[in-house]
């Protein structure tokens, strides 16, 4: 904790809090996730663990958030990651949407390069929605939050387990039968959707929780009038409710004519941004920046967990040999 001042919280999820924070020592700019040791002891502490190991596997892709370390409190255990300056998609949406076309075309490009990244190395994303895609400080796409990732699935090896944010799970996961790596096109479908048109394809704003269900595992969404062909035929096809349909629909993706202007193997070989070529980033001078530090230790000045509760947390810290950058 020392090794950090912190400026301001720049999100908050399900599991966690995620500061800006500056690493005295190389004055990077980072961003540092904290997740609280009695709500991962309720849920699974291996949860985190998987989370961390999917992160540093991660590494290699250029639009997955990196991670650069992991330490822990008494009662927290902190990712330290890059920070990404653009904001979460989420946000991209609530202001701009219905965003350009070249936009929705280059940002889907960009997902799709991340999650075949992953399905490849046999992980299923799971939470995949705007919150969970995040902007770096040039507008490329960055897949975030692997708190409900799971590893060791596939076509063949498929799992069970209502998991992820209801108004983006694919209607396999909320019939309860085994799914595997297309949830996460499912998933991607509504976000193109919501980049492209403004509004969710499904849900209206009052639905309840069984609206919502009953809609995405029956209702087909609706595709305006004079909306781009290519976008409409490939919203079908990822927003398919068969999951092995959809496989069949989604195989060769990259090929389908809405991605004719990319070029696939530019987009897979863009270095990923390296920090230091992110410029200054400007800061308020922090007035508050004390407070928040203090905020954060207080965080900490609870009782410390039991020894045998702390255990479950052994092998969580870790630092790249290179350190920050
Ligand atoms: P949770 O597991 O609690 O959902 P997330 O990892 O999704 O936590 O982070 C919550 C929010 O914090 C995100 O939606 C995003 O707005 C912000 N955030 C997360 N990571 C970063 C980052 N590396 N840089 C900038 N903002 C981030
Ligand atoms: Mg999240």
């Amino acid at each position: 904790m020392e090794s950090f001042t912190f400026h301001k919280v720049l999100g908050r999820g399900s599991f966690g809090k995620v500061m800006l924070a500056t690493h005295l020592a190389t004055n990077q700019k980072l961003a540092v996730k904290f997740v609280d040791k009695r709500q991962l002891l309720k849920s699974g502490p291996s949860i985190a663990l998987a989370e961390r190991c999917i992160l540093e596997e991660g590494r290699e892709c250029p639009y997955i958030t990196h991670i650069y370390g992991s330490f822990q409190t008494k009662n927290h255990l902190a990712f330290v990651m890059e920070y990404l300056s653009g904001g979460d998609l989420n946000a991209l949406i609530r202001s701009s949407a219905p965003l350009p076309l070249k936009t929705v075309r280059n940002l889907t490009a960009e997902i799709i390069c991340g999650l075949q990244f992953l399905h490849a190395k046999e992980i299923v994303h799971r939470d995949l929605k705007p919150g969970n895609i995040l902007l770096d400080n040039a507008g490329h796409a960055r897949i975030a939050d692997f708190g409900l990732s799971a590893k060791g699935v596939t076509e063949s090896k498929r799992i069970k387990g209502r998991m992820g944010t209801p108004n983006y799970m694919a209607p396999e996961i909320l019939q309860k039968i085994d799914y595997f790596t297309m949830v996460d096109y499912f998933s991607l479908g509504i976000i193109i959707y919501m980049m492209a048109l403004g509004k969710h394809p499904f849900i209206a704003v009052k639905d309840n929780e069984e609206q919502i269900r009953k809609k995405i595992i029956e209702m087909n969404p609706q595709y305006p009038r004079g909306m781009n062909h290519n976008l409409r035929n490939l919203l079908t096809r990822l927003l398919w409710k068969d999951q092995d349909g959809r496989k069949q629909q989604v195989c060769d993706i990259r090929s389908h004519p809405f991605f004719k202007t990319i070029n696939w193997a530019e987009v897979e070989g863009r270095m990923s941004r390296t920090p230091s070529e992110s410029g200054p980033i400007c800061l308020q001078p922090s007035n508050n920046s004390m407070h928040l530090n203090e905020c954060i230790n207080c965080m900490d000045q609870e009782a410390p967990k039991s020894p045998e509760h702390q255990e479950y947390f052994t092998g969580f810290s870790y630092m790249r040999d290179s350190l920050m950058i």
